[in-house]
Formats: structure tokens, C-alpha cells, sequence
């Protein structure tokens, strides 16, 4: 900052520099017009000493005593350069011209006094006094002042000449400073000016700039990585996410003891079936069964039994049916199959076949014990006719099953359309 008060101090001694030098110039002038009062009052003073006297002779007649009179008056005053006596006839009486006097027009403009003599006693005109003052003196002081008037003055410019320059300078180094500021893309990082070992006001400026550059830098590198973490953080919570989520809608489609889908994804995939179905006009067959006299084994062999039983049903079906066959767990011990493509002679074999397997299975239960268990089944198809839903298919299904059921059980009723 001593710059900017060196700047200062130097603005106001240049402005004094200039006033001095206007001030010098206002000076001369008015020496000038003081010179040329006070000549004019010393002229004046001497016409009126010299007229009376003058006068006096001329109309007295007495020209030599005029001669030595006016030699007098020339001797007392040395500034006094030319002295010219005519009288009213324009004869010349008395002349006098300094040796230094080389051009009267030089002086006549300032200092010249032309007088008439008048007689103090008559009215008229004796004759005519001219005087004329040396103007050296003024001269030599008047151009010493205007010379040192000059010379502050061009002084004054030069140094203000030398001062804008400085300015012009100072301005570049801002200039290029703002341009580098509005070019400046924290992304990049693309700020050219480093720091400056200079102390002036711009490098000043400039420095705190590029420490807050650095600053930036630093925290976009932080912010970066705090962003990369946090990206990660997000893909890797999408992930889980995106597993829950699967796992989630296995759940909400999968009836968790046998692994077999459950009714409500069952209702919803069956009823896409079946407009395919509807739009092909291909077969679609379903097979209901139910676990005969599940209830004994319930309450003979406990309700965890129970529930291997369902498993190993649930197994024997799985493993019966083809892999675009859907299988569900529709109540529970009750089971449906959806066997698309396939007319209700193959439903029936792969119900038989079903229900086969189930009557020859034995199921091992807790203590090393085995049962066995039989399921009655129900087959029907779909009739592009009559069936408007899917439910009406269920329900033929279901009264399929229990035909065999009212028929003894174990066994495998057909229901068609
Ligand atoms: P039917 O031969 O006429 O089908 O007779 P049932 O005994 O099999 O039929 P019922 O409807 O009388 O009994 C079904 C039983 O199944 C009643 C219920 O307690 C039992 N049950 C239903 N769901 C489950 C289950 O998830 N696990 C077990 N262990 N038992 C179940
Ligand atoms: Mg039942
Ligand atoms: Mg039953």
C-alpha cells in the first residue's frame, strides 16, 4: 500500500508543480503591467518637473539654458534613453539618444510620453517633449520570470506525460488481470497469472486471486472425491437396492414353504395366459388336486409332518410338468397347474402321472417313520366359447376334483368344457 500513498504524494506535487508554473506566468504579467504604471508615473513625475521650466525658457527665449537643463535631468535619470525637444514650428531644440538605444519603435509601445508644452501662462502651444525610458531592466526580469515559468511548466508536463504513462501501465497489468479472472474455469483450472513478488496494488490483487485459485483447486479436488465416494456409495445402494428389490417380488410371488408360485401371482400370470391364449387360439388345460385326508395327518402326525407332506407333494408336481407350465400352491393343501399349448388328453396324463407319483411316494417323517398319501385330482381345458376369465376354468377344475373325491379319492376326473 506505500505505493498508493507514493502515487499520491506524487499526483499533488506535480499539481503544485503546475500551479507554481501558472502562478510564475500570472506573476510576469503583472510585473509587466506594474513596470509600465510605474514608468508611466516617473514620466509623468519628470514632465511635470521639466514642462513649467521648459515653457518657461522656451517662451523666454533661452534655448542654451534649455540644453543644460535637459543634460541635467538626462544625467539623474540613467533609464532615460531618448529626450527630444521641437518646438511649435517642428524645429529640433534639443535631442538626446543613449549609445545602448538601437531601435526606439522597441520601447515606444510602453514607455513613450509625448507631451505638449503648454504655456502655464498663455494658452498656447510652446513646442513638444518626448521621453523615452530604457526598458532593460523590466526586460532582464520579465524573461528571467517567463523563462523559470517555462521551464516549471514543461517540467509540470513532462512529468505528467511520464505519469500517464505510469498509469497506462498500471491499467495494462489490471487488464490483463480482470481478462485471466473472466477466463477463468474452476473445471480447468486454467488460471495463467501465478503470484507476483512485486507489492504494487495490482500485484497485490493479483496474488490474492491466486491464492484463492489455489483455494478453489483444493476444494474442487475434495468436492471430486467427495463426489466419486458418493457416486459409489449410490451405485453400490442401487445394487442392494435393485436386490431387495428382486427378492422382494420373488417373495410376493412365491409361496415360501414349497417354492411353487403362490395364488395372487398365479391370478395375475394366468390371466396374461390367457389372453395369448385367446389371441392364438391355442389349447390351454388345468389341472386342480387336492391332499386326500390331509387332516389325519395333520392330527396324527403333527403339524410340522403336515408340512412335509405339502413340500413332497409340491416336489412330485414340480418335477412332473414341463418348464412353461405354471404351478401353484392355490390353498393349503390344494395345488393348480396351468399346462398352456397342451389339450386336456395331456392334462390328463400328466394329472395321472401326478397323482402316481404322489400314491408312491413315502413321505419320511420325524423319527425315521414314513406315510403315505394320496391326492384326488381334477383335469379340465379352456373353451374359447364359454370362458370369458380364467375363473370359470377354476371352477371346472375344482368341481372335476371333487367328482373324484365323491368317487373315493385318489383318482383323476376329467371336467371338459
Ligand atoms: P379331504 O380329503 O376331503 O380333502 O379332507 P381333508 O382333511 O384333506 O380336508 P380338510 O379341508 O378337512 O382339511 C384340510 C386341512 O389342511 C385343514 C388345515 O388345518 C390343513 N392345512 C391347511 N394349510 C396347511 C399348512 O400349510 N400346513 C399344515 N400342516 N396344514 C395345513
Ligand atoms: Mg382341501
Ligand atoms: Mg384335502
Amino acid at each position: 500500500m506505500k505505493s498508493i500513498q507514493f502515487k499520491i504524494i506524487l499526483s499533488i506535487l506535480l499539481f503544485v508543480l503546475f500551479i507554481i508554473g501558472l502562478e510564475r506566468y500570472q506573476l510576469s504579467k503583472s510585473i509587466r503591467t506594474q513596470f509600465i504604471e510605474f514608468k508611466k508615473s516617473k514620466n509623468e513625475l519628470l514632465m511635470n518637473t521639466i514642462i513649467p521650466v521648459i515653457s518657461l525658457n522656451l517662451s523666454l527665449g533661452l534655448e542654451s539654458a534649455n540644453d543644460e537643463y535637459l543634460e541635467s535631468i538626462v544625467t539623474q535619470n540613467s533609464d532615460l534613453v531618448y529626450v527630444r525637444l521641437l518646438d511649435n514650428n517642428g524645429n529640433l531644440l534639443y535631442e538626446f539618444e543613449s549609445k545602448t538605444l538601437k531601435d526606439i519603435d522597441e520601447i515606444k509601445d510602453f514607455n513613450h510620453c509625448e507631451k505638449s508644452i503648454n504655456d502655464t501662462i498663455t494658452d498656447a502651444s510652446l513646442g513638444v517633449l518626448e521621453l523615452q525610458f530604457s526598458n532593460s531592466e523590466y526586460e532582464q526580469m520579465h524573461s528571467t520570470n517567463e523563462r523559470i515559468g517555462l521551464q516549471i511548466t514543461i517540467i509540470s508536463i513532462v512529468l505528467l506525460l511520464l505519469f500517464l504513462l505510469f498509469l497506462k501501465h498500471v491499467f495494462k497489468g489490471l487488464a490483463v488481470l480482470t481478462q485471466s479472472v473472466l477466463e477463468y474455469n474452476p473445471k480447468e483450472n486454467n488460471f495463467k497469472l501465478r503470484q507476483s513478488p512485486k507489492k504494487d496494488e495490482v500485484s497485490l490483487i493479483q496474488n490474492a486471486i491466486v491464492e484463492m485459485v489455489n483455494r478453489i483447486a483444493i476444494y474442487a479436488e475434495v468436492l471430486d472425491n467427495t463426489n466419486a465416494l458418493l457416486e459409489e456409495k449410490v451405485r453400490q445402494r442401487t445394487l442392494e437396492l435393485e436386490e431387495s428389490n428382486k427378492e422382494l417380488k420373488l417373495l410376493a410371488s412365491v409361496d415360501p414353504l414349497t417354492g411353487l408360485y403362490n395364488r395372487r401371482y398365479f391370478t395375475k400370470s394366468s390371466e396374461q395366459i390367457l389372453e395369448i391364449v385367446k389371441r392364438n387360439k391355442t389349447a390351454l388345460s388345468t389341472i386342480m388336486l387336492d391332499i386326500d385326508n390331509f387332516k389325519n395327518v395333520n392330527d396324527t402326525y403333527g403339524h410340522k409332518c403336515g408340512d412335509d407332506v405339502i413340500v413332497s407333494v409340491a416336489t412330485i408336481v414340480n418335477d412332473s410338468i414341463r418348464k412353461s407350465d405354471i404351478a401353484c400352491r392355490f390353498g393349503g393343501e390344494e395345488f393348480v397347474v396351468l399346462l398352456p399349448e397342451t389339450d386336456i388328453e395331456g392334462a390328463y396324463i400328466i394329472a395321472e402321472k401326478i397323482r402316481k407319483k404322489v400314491e408312491e411316494k413315502r413321505v419320511v417323517i420325524e423319527g425315521g417313520f414314513y406315510i403315505n398319501v394320496s391326492v384326488s385330482v381334477g383335469v379340465t381345458e379352456y373353451n374359447l366359447k364359454k370362458d370369458i376369465n380364467f375363473e370359470s376354468i377354476i371352477h371346472r377344475a375344482d368341481r372335476a376334483m371333487y367328482s373324484s373325491k365323491e368317487s373315493g379319492k385318489n383318482q383323476t376326473s376329467v371336467h371338459s368344457a
